[in-house]
């Protein structure tokens, strides 16, 4: 007897909604494998800056793409990012970034280059793919679509707590600024702006822990799995 079907699944939603850390874990739960897509779009950004590249040379910027590779961790999931055999994870996860990642992924000539990497990986299934269109643009056959949400002041309060700030410190405040404003530039854009598939699956975490949020993702993801049988 064959187990339950491993699907694709797609988990979209705004920044620091808990995208990476609850679909890491959900995915070890089920025994998936784990891609975050944000680190590609934050690699390209990293590198631009380092090299002094234009973020508007959009030529450029598609140069840079075959050089990124995602990496698995320790737990196997496809949470690293590497370029020309050296480990970015932790630098492309800084505040520099965060501020001009967006710039970079409002690209659609970056967008286009970065697909087929992103589709290749999805092939197979027993995935969960993290990103903001994954389940619009991605993956739109994806077996199932999470959208994944929290209000930004929760989102911001989270981020904050993360790094050791109390909520009335300048610095979450300026978090919540940033948060705010990269929302507002991922939802806009013209090409894949941030939005839930109208057939995803929301869930919203304000009122929901780790562990409860975890739960939900795995549970609905059980759920579609047992569906088609
Ligand atoms: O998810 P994370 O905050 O790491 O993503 C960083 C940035 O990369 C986002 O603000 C967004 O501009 C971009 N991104 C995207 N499409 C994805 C994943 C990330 O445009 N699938």
């Amino acid at each position: 007897m064959s187990g339950p079907r491993r699907l694709v699944v797609a988990l979209d939603g705004p920044g620091s909604s808990g995208k990476s850390s609850v679909g890491a874990a959900a995915a070890q739960r089920l025994g998936y494998r784990f891609c975050d897509t944000g680190l590609l779009y934050r690699a390209v950004t990293w590198l631009a800056l380092e090299r002094g590249i234009d973020v508007a040379d959009r030529g450029a910027l598609v140069g840079l793409v075959d050089q990124i590779e995602l990496a698995p961790d320790a737990a196997g999931r496809l949470s690293r990012v590497i370029v020309g055999g050296r480990d970015l994870t932790d630098q492309v996860r800084t505040a520099a970034i965060d501020e001009r990642v967006s710039e970079v992924a409002r690209l659609p000539e970056v967008r286009a280059a970065l697909l087929p990497r992103q589709r290749a990986l999805a092939a197979g299934g027993g995935i969960i793919m993290a990103g903001r269109d994954i389940g619009t643009v991605v993956l739109p056959d994806a077996d199932l679509k999470i959208f994944l949400d929290a209000s930004v002041e929760e989102r911001a309060r989270r981020r904050a707590a993360e790094r050791g700030l109390g909520p009335d410190e300048p610095a979450a405040r300026r978090i919540l600024d940033e948060l705010r404003r990269r929302d507002r530039l991922d939802s806009n854009r013209p090409v894949a702006p941030l939005r839930a598939a109208p057939d995803a699956v929301h869930i919203m975490t304000d009122e929901l822990d780790f562990e409860e949020t975890v739960a939900a993702v795995v549970a609905a993801v059980r759920r579609a799995a047992g569906a088609d049988r």
